[in-house]
């Protein structure tokens, strides 16, 4: 028999470790224990998976105790568990709702086997963009419609073209770099850590395949302190593809040499803006640099470079391996493919969800995250991190769609949702928005640095009952707009008067 429970870092936090052991322990002799990711039904977790000759089939949540009486009751053969049996894991609504590409082996595979990858259809897009010229693989990208999944959703193929073009020169002839941005700093986040976690090789095929792409030697995994088990996953990932010589010189016999390191970040949300991370990678503080030139051009140690978020790099073996069109067919206008949506704060089933661009709001919320934890009505849901929008229920029916959000002042940012009830005080939500941008700010430019301590002391006049104010509020979120060097400074004003806007009421 075959066990499979989590040691994704969100299972271990309830208990995953303990069910491992409880399981080994007690198990028939024979029985083996995989460690996988999470499927990402974290209000499932832990969630244990037996083989059964019909597929995976489920118990969670499982506590130590259960284990005891669960194996009693026959789960090994996939029978029994009571209120924890969960049937077949792919047949699950939340699974079958799904289409999974960038998150298809997460919770399947063991993520620091090399031979379980190859098992899953690993390695399938590297090999295939190794018979093609680089340009090919670049022009592939850009027809699959892929964009940036950070954040910005700037076309990665027009990225890696930019860095293919740049000529060879110093200081090592035709040195290119590739980062994996990983400081997944936003709030309601946490979708590349689920696949560092769950399925690194794919994050580490698809630098691959980019360096061939744009002809990049070296790569950096830039990965926020706060993921340690992440670093530990990715270390040992690493260290397994250089064994199987997916890493290093002569890369599976074709002559590409790419090297592949991790660097921990200090804690600063800065750093996951690409240009201060590329500061944070050269051993300096994370200040933002202007640009240009942009770091396409000039990047890290002033070389041409591609940054690319963990999500988006993710993707690229799928596309390499089924092609452009199928890729392209999924997803809505220039939205195409599919995103990983996070959904957390005040929420039923909170977890990642896989689906193709343009899937409603509301849908995600209701549907698949089942309302609110606390039972209360929604009343706002703030999608794209701690610079994202606030919308109202009444915005539900917006598909999930990078130009949708942005005609409604939004933005889907990284597709993290975080949900909130009936009790929450948007004026509040408003100033903790201001707060976080004094607290984060790189204090390069005037217009955030000293503008979100100005927004915080605003706000507070205006909760103390001073409504003139609410004019000077809203000049101030236009210059900190116009203004700041980068979206930290300028994208704050979205969530603030995105919650002035939708819930003015709460500034009375
Ligand atoms: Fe730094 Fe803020 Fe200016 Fe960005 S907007 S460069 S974080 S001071």
């Amino acid at each position: 028999h075959t066990v499979y429970v989590p040691r994704d870092s969100a299972a271990v936090s309830v208990g995953a470790d303990a069910v491992a052991e409880r399981i080994t322990a007690l198990a028939p002799l024979g029985t083996r224990v995989v460690r996988t990711g999470s499927r990402g039904m974290l209000w499932l977790e832990p969630l244990v998976e037996v083989d059964t000759p019909d597929g995976r089939v489920g118990f969670g949540p499982v506590s130590p105790e259960d284990v005891d009486g669960l194996l009693a009751g026959g789960m090994l053969a996939g029978a029994g568990g009571n209120g924890a049996a969960l049937g077949l894991v792919e047949e699950l609504p939340w699974m079958k709702a799904q289409q999974r590409i960038t998150f298809a082996r997460v919770g399947v595979v063991d993520p620091r086997s090399a031979p379980d990858y190859l098992a899953h259809g690993g390695l399938a897009g590297l090999q295939r963009a190794l018979s093609m010229t680089p340009a090919e693989v670049v022009a592939e990208v850009t027809d699959s419609g892929l964009r940036g999944r950070g954040g910005a959703g700037f076309p990665t193929g027009i990225k890696w073209k930019t860095v293919l073009e740049q000529p060879a020169g110093l200081p090592r002839p035709g040195q290119k770099f590739v980062c994996a941005n990983a400081d997944e700093g936003d709030s309601g986040t946490f979708a590349d850590r689920m696949l560092m976690e769950g399925d690194p090789f794919t994050l580490i095929e698809g630098m691959t395949i980019a360096a061939y792409a744009v002809g990049a030697s070296e790569g950096y995994i830039y990965c926020r302190s706060e993921y340690p088990d992440a670093v530990e996953t990715l270390r040992a990932a690493i260290a397994e593809a250089y064994a199987a010589n997916w890493l290093g010189p002569n890369i599976l016999g074709s002559g590409l040499t790419f090297d592949l390191s991790v660097r921990v970040g200090a804690g600063a949300y800065i750093c996951g803006e690409e240009t201060s991370m590329l500061e944070s990678l050269e051993g300096k503080r994370g200040l933002v640099r202007p640009k240009p030139p942009i770091p396409a051009i000039s990047g890290l140690f002033g070389r041409p470079t591609v940054i690319n978020n963990v999500l988006t790099l993710g993707s690229v073996p799928a596309i390499l391996a089924d092609g452009a069109a199928a890729y392209a067919a999924l997803g809505i206008g220039r939205s195409r493919g599919t995103q990983v949506f996070q959904l957390a704060g005040n929420v039923a089933r909170g977890g990642v969800f896989e689906t193709a661009f343009g899937l409603s709001l509301g849908e995600l919320v209701e549907t698949f995250g089942g309302g609110t934890a606390s039972g209360r009505p929604v009343r706002a849901v703030q999608v794209g991190g701690p610079l994202g929008a606030y919308l109202p229920v009444g915005q539900f029916d917006l598909p999930l769609d990078y130009e949708a959000f942005a005609a409604a002042n939004a933005m889907v940012g990284h597709g993290g949702v975080v949900v909130f009830d009936d009790t929450v005080d948007m004026a509040k939500m408003a100033r903790f928005a201001m707060e976080f941008c004094a607290e984060e700010s790189c204090g390069r430019c005037t217009p955030c640095r000293v503008g979100a301590v100005r927004g915080v002391e605003t706000i507070d006049r205006i909760r103390a009952g001073d409504r003139t104010q609410l004019a000077l509020l809203e000049d101030l979120c236009e210059l900190m707009t116009d203004g700041s060097l980068c979206a930290m400074g300028g994208l704050t004003p979205l969530p603030v008067r995105s919650a002035v806007r939708h819930f003015r009421e709460d500034f009375a």
